[in-house]
């Protein structure tokens, strides 16, 4: 960037209170310290392990040393994820900005082997509190040290059924490395070497996969249909391969899943729901309004079409821009950003307008422009100070501003949660996009006021609908293929030609009259279903979308209690279930579909919005 837009990007970010460098003597101590723990840790260790063989049989009484050494366990593990948590978050944020750090990467090597240790000294602890008898488990958290941690140890719990032995176990995630993990690792490598040949106008260019998916998010339609069916004849001459694997993933998992079911059976949507922390019944219903929502997703979908003068959605148009995007749009300078996220977030409460303000003075903001700075933006947080920090790229688009309000969403709902115990901290998927989505949704509205031209006001509800069709649309396609393919693996592997089938259903299904053709490598082309530590990666986006939708309509039904109510919200979201949750600080039901209904119909008005704004398009 030349000297006449630095006053577009943003400043660099603050990290030295935390450390000097990613070498420096600090870190070091840290890690000295986190072995000596390790070293205690180990040792009462010992005093637990005898004690699992049988650890549903043991009365109160007998388990006296094991309970208090469960105990000082919790606690010395609480100290040593600070310790290496915080050196591993500043590692990050070093090779974040200059990605060939050298420092952070030899300090993110060294790291490594603390965490695997660390892993394995945690598994007794995690076996005792699975396995123990209920009032063994009670006695445990009868104490100051341990009583903070209630709900993580009885939501884990809810599976101790499905739990094997902590040989079986160790076996497991030893074998998992070369087996399941293997496969997700294969396809990764295959994805970043495939290349393939797009036109690009007249001619043809030859690219690896990751710059022709930068393709699809061009105005020009013919170039995206040209990368997207390239993409796909790339992946057809290695189906085969993409076969074995989805194939040998999801093999793993039910395999697993039989073996687990020798008390109660177990389904393979269990595990997905359970890290999540909803319930089967709220994912139904979920899925029940998505459903109902098509009518209104499918609008949407054919009024994106008909800005670009087709009839039909194509599947190469999900990450379409505005066809009206020039990139002339007059840019928004980082401080005039940050003012406009202020003041969207003091119109809820003044307290998130400070907080804005606070993130930018203590500089807590990466937001420059550098040649060796990852791509990408998030939200992450020292564990030693409990302090958030963004990163970001903000080059001064419409775009840049909502994601700055996106992350600045994580950065307050982390802040709200400063003073809790580390164990209620932690909270699911599901959740995890509330407070950012809230934030995003505020601002939004904020930019189409301050929006000068129709094209600057279609692009913001561009990207609204957008989301609304990837949410509403794609995301169930996804988990509709995902569940009719784990129901045909238990009978035997899947073939090729059966997975396009399979595939193609699940476009038209939820797609239907307003998709030009289906996209039968879906499965294939999508990374999502090769994350060997995760399935059904999907439905937390939708559940986390409505759901924070739902907040949002909160806001006026609720009026001045709404802020109260949305930061007890969000301080709980590390120690309640989301349906507990939702009915404490919302007096919403999430297992029945009023309160979904309520975020869907919050999307109506925009696509009307949206359905006037394309009208108006000149021709
Ligand atoms: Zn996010």
């Amino acid at each position: 960037m030349g000297d006449g837009n630095n006053h577009i990007q943003g400043v660099p970010w603050d990290l030295s209170g935390e450390y000097e460098s990613a070498d420096c003597s600090a870190i070091n101590k840290d890690l000295v310290l986190a072995s000596e723990l390790m070293d205690q840790m180990a040792e009462q260790n010992s005093v637990l392990l005898p004690l699992l063989e049988q650890a549903d049989e043991l009365v109160v009484e007998a388990a006296g040393d094991g309970i208090a050494a469960a105990r000082e366990i919790h606690r010395i593990a609480e100290e040593i994820r600070l310790l290496l948590d915080n050196p591993e978050t500043y590692a990050d944020c070093c090779m974040s900005v200059d990605s060939q750090d050298e420092a952070a990467q030899i300090l993110s090597g060294r790291l490594q082997s603390y965490q695997k240790r660390f892993t394995e000294l945690s598994q007794p602890l995690a076996q005792f509190l699975d396995l123990a008898s209920l009032e063994v488990i009670e006695a445990y958290l009868d104490h100051e040290l341990t009583s903070a941690t209630r709900f993580v140890v009885e939501h884990a719990r809810k599976r101790r059924d499905f739990s094997l032995s902590l040989a079986e176990e160790t076996l497991i995630s030893g074998l998992a490395q070369d087996g399941i993990h293997a496969w997700g690792r294969l396809y990764d490598q295959l994805a970043g070497s495939l290349t393939c040949d797009v036109l690009i106008g007249n001619e043809s260019e030859s690219m690896g996969l990751a710059q022709a998916s930068g393709l699809l998010q061009k105005t020009d339609d013919r170039t995206r249909e040209s990368a997207w069916r390239s993409i796909n004849t790339s992946w057809e001459e290695h189906i085969e391969s993409c076969a074995a694997a989805i194939n040998a993933i999801a093999g793993w998992r039910l395999e697993l899943g039989r073996r687990r079911s020798n008390k109660s059976s177990m389904h393979f949507l269990d595990s997905a729901v359970h890290m999540n922390r909803i319930s089967r019944s709220t994912l139904n219903t979920v899925l029940e309004v998505a459903e109902e929502s098509i009518p209104l997703a499918r609008r949407a979908a054919l009024l994106q079409a008909k800005a670009y003068g087709k009839d039909q959605y194509g599947p190469w148009d999900q990450r379409s821009p505005a066809p009206t995007v020039s990139g002339e749009d007059r840019p928004i300078p980082y401080t005039e950003a940050l003012e406009l996220i202020a003041n969207a977030y003091r119109s809820v409460d003044p307290t998130m307008g400070e907080f804005v303000e606070m993130m930018a003075e203590r500089q807590w903001i990466e937001g420059t422009v550098g040649p060796r700075k990852r791509p990408g933006a998030y939200c992450t947080g020292f564990s030693k100070s409990r302090t958030p920090r963004v990163y970001m790229t903000y080059t001064g688009g419409a775009s840049d501003v909502i994601t700055l309000a996106h992350e600045l969403g994580h950065a307050f709902h982390s802040w709200t949660m400063r003073d809790l115990p580390d164990s209620q901290r932690s909270y699911g998927m599901s959740l995890a996009e509330t407070a950012s989505t809230f934030g995003e949704t505020i601002v939004r509205d904020a930019l189409l006021e301050r929006a000068g031209t129709p094209t600057e006001e279609l692009a913001i509800a561009w990207e609204e609908t957008g989301a609304l069709i990837s949410f509403i649309l794609n995301i169930p396609t996804r988990f509709e293929f995902e569940k009719n393919f784990y129901e045909a693996r238990q009978q035997r592997p899947v073939r090729p030609d059966e997975l396009k089938a399979l595939m193609s259903r699940a476009w038209e299904k939820w797609y239907g009259e307003s998709l030009s053709e289906p996209d039968p490598l879906f499965w294939a082309n999508k990374l999502h279903f090769y994350i060997s530590g995760l399935s059904f990666y999907n439905f937390p986006y939708l559940f986390g979308y409505l759901f924070s939708l739902g907040v949002y309509a909160k806001r006026l039904t609720f009026g001045d209690e709404f802020f109260p109510r949305y930061e007890g919200l969000l301080r709980d979201t590390g120690r309640l279930t989301a349906e507990d949750l939702a009915a404490k600080h919302l007096d919403a039901d999430l297992s029945r579909p009023d309160f979904w209904r309520d975020s869907v119909a919050m999307l109506k008005p925009r696509v009307d919005q949206f359905d006037k704004l394309v009208s108006e398009l000149p021709v």
